[in-house]
């Protein structure tokens, strides 16, 4: 708007101007001069988007600074002959000396703006303004110099230089309209800005003019007898010196700032937020130069892997909060266990990682033990002064393992046979004993099926002691056929626990037909068949327990299909069933029970084997055998009888 009115206050000037003699001081001047005004205010309040304030009040310096020296220049060439020779202050000598000053105004506000070139958009608005400007200034400066040093000024090429000038202004003013308004630009933007790294030359430029102005003072020293340019030009030299230290020290101040932005950035991209330990990205960059030290040295290194156990149950029960600042009392107290050369870093979750370069695995055990007990006995503000403990891995290099991945992967299977061991210590690869039920609470989840297991296993004994005991004996000889029959560590714990439930349903037939010692009647045989199902139904209900329902549903059927509930035959009946009914026979035939006195193991294996093939799997019933270390003549004996 302000540019676009300039322009049309330099049209009627132009129109004024055609009907006037320029050399006397006319009224087309002030209204060239006003469009000068307008063109720098136009300039001045261009859209523009915010610089960050150390760059703005740099370019505010820098600019200054150019124009400064241009100032002394024009001091020297145009400016200063003016007022030094007339001292008369007539309006025509006053206008004649607001032109080169307002060329300078001009120059100021274009140097202004070219330091906002960068903002997206502007540029087509503001290089034609710019060059407009640039050839009005040269036109004007040469039509001066010539004019004050007497050569025969043409005021044609000054109309042409002004005309030229004013048609590129009058281009950016059209590409201002054109173009939609210059968009503000975002938060995102003005960071990334911030971010931006400070170019050198930018910091440097501004002072390649200080030669230049000594080089004029020196040429002004010499050429200036009557020495009346003289304090102008060290006036202006002062301001400039003045201008450089500013200068220097605002750059100075940014560069600064810059390298705190980048320490700040720097430090964001390696450490972990919550710990401040370094994070995943960083433990496996010292982690592969640790290896090629090693590589290069023939050395060794040590690596931990920790993680808190139970972390979820603690997160769940205090707060994500909480849990935060328990990692970060979890990260310290480790960090005090470790030795001074020791890395400590965050490898996600609750899970940390520890190096140990140069460190034998001997002495790795020590470092490794001191971190668990130190964790162990440390008193968690966090959680009230409540214990955490944690699982930790090792794993050497090159003992264990010959680069970075299978390093991490041995330490982390390291970390889960310290899980399986029952957790809060620390293991090598290869410490994982054979599967071992009892000691092996896998996980959150199995410790809470294992509850759930117990206390239903606590009604049946209080129903029926003796099936409590039984169930005891069934779930542990179940798991014994199941490791001889090779089945999956998962599957065999879940027979454990179905062992020690085999007889839910029995209760709901009450104590007294369970201990009736004279043989059943048909009802009552009918409310026996069906406990399979009522077992199978009872534990069904519990999600957790659904694994468990076809074992113990399935674990009255024969193995020639004339079992019940369901009547399955051979094969069909699941594996786990099978198992089950082999060791239910026989804990049942070995145990006292009201009805029937307990046989003997030789008694008990010779029923099992006579209904081998008819009522059970014959491979469950050798597993027994080898199971319970038949003597090798009986098997004998068996096999020719
Ligand atoms: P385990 O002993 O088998 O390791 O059990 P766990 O509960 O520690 O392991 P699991 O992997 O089941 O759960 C890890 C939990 O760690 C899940 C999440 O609640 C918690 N966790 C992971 N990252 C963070 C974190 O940055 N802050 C907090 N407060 N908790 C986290
Ligand atoms: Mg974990
Ligand atoms: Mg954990």
């Amino acid at each position: 708007m302000i540019l676009r009115d300039g322009l049309g206050l330099f049209t009627l000037a132009r129109a004024g101007s055609i009907v006037s003699h320029l050399n006397a001081w006319h009224w087309s001047d002030i209204a060239y001069l006003t469009s000068y005004v307008l063109v720098i205010a136009g300039l001045v309040c261009l859209p523009h988007h915010p610089l960050p304030k150390a760059t703005r009040t740099r370019t505010l310096i820098d600019a200054l600074m150019i124009i400064t020296a241009v100032a002394a220049f024009s001091w020297y060439f145009v400016l200063g002959p003016q007022v030094v020779r007339d001292s008369t202050y007539t309006p025509e000598e006053l206008i004649r000396v607001a032109y080169p000053a307002l060329d300078l105004a001009l120059l100021f506000a274009s140097l202004l703006l070219w330091a906002r070139l960068r903002d997206s958009g502007i540029w087509r608005i503001a290089l034609p303004l710019i060059a407009g400007v640039s050839v009005l200034i040269a036109s004007d400066t040469s039509y001066y110099y010539e004019a004050v040093h007497g050569f025969a000024a043409s005021s044609l090429l000054l109309d042409a230089g002004r005309l030229t000038g004013m048609a590129l202004i009058a281009l950016g003013v059209a590409a201002a309209y054109l173009s939609k308004a210059v968009a503000e630009s975002s938060a995102q933007e003005v960071a990334l800005m911030n971010l931006a790294t400070p170019k050198m030359w930018r910091y440097l430029m501004p002072n390649a003019l200080i030669p230049a102005v000594v080089v004029l003072l020196v040429c002004a020293a010499r050429t200036d007898a009557s020495g009346a340019l003289q304090p102008g030009l060290y006036f202006v030299g002062a301001v400039l010196i003045e201008l450089v230290f500013v200068h220097q020290f605002l750059a100075y101040r940014e560069l600064i700032s810059f390298s705190n932005k980048s320490a700040r950035l720097e430090s964001l991209a390696t450490a972990d937020p919550v710990t401040g330990l370094p994070n995943h990205r960083s433990v496996i960059t010292t982690l592969n130069q640790e290896i090629e030290q090693c590589q290069r040295h023939g050395r060794s290194c040590t690596l931990l892997f920790l993680d808190l156990d139970h972390f979820k149950a603690l997160n769940d029960t205090f707060g994500h909060q909480l849990g935060d600042a328990a990692l970060r009392e979890f990260a310290s107290a480790v960090r005090l266990a470790l030795r001074a050369g020791d890395t400590l870093g965050r490898w996600g979750g609750e899970e940390f990682v520890a190096l140990l370069p140069s460190t034998e695995i001997d002495e790795a055990l020590i470092v490794a033990e001191r971190a668990r007990s130190t964790v162990d006995s440390h008193a968690f503000r966090a959680v009230g002064g409540g214990r955490i403990t944690c699982s930790i891995g090792l794993a050497g290099y090159p003992h264990h393992a010959r680069d970075r991945g299978a390093l991490l992967e041995v330490a982390d299977q390291a970390m889960y046979a310290a899980k399986r061991l029952g957790r809060n210590r620390v293991c090598m690869v290869g410490d994982l004993p054979p599967y071992d039920a009892d000691r092996s609470p896998r996980s959150r989840d199995d410790d809470a099926l294992a509850g759930i297991v117990e206390a239903l296993a606590i009604l049946i004994e209080a129903a029926d002691p003796a099936a409590g005991e039984r169930g005891r004996a069934v779930s542990s000889l179940s798991r014994a056929l199941a490791e001889a029959l090779g089945m999956d560590p998962t599957k065999i714990r879940m027979l454990d626990l179905a062992g020690r439930l085999l007889d839910i349903g029995a209760v709901s037939m009450g104590a007294q037909l369970l201990q009736k010692s004279s043989p059943l009647l048909e009802d009552e045989w009918h409310a026996m068949r069906a406990h399979p199902n009522v077992s199978g139904e009872a534990v069904g209900r519990v999600p957790a327990l659904r694994p468990l329902v076809p074992a113990i549903r399935g674990h009255h059927e024969h193995w020639d299909g004339a079992g019940y509930p369901d009547g399955l035959a051979g094969e069909a009946i699941p594996m786990s069933a099978r198992i089950l009914a082999v060791a239910d026979a026989y804990i049942a035939m070995t145990s006292d029970r009201p009805f029937q006195k307990s046989r003997s193991k030789e008694a008990a294996i010779e029923e099992l084997r006579s209904c081998a093939g008819t009522q059970f799997d014959p491979a469950v019933v050798q597993a027994l055998e080898q199971v319970l270390g038949v003597p090798s003549s009986m098997n004998q004996l068996t096999m020719t009888s």
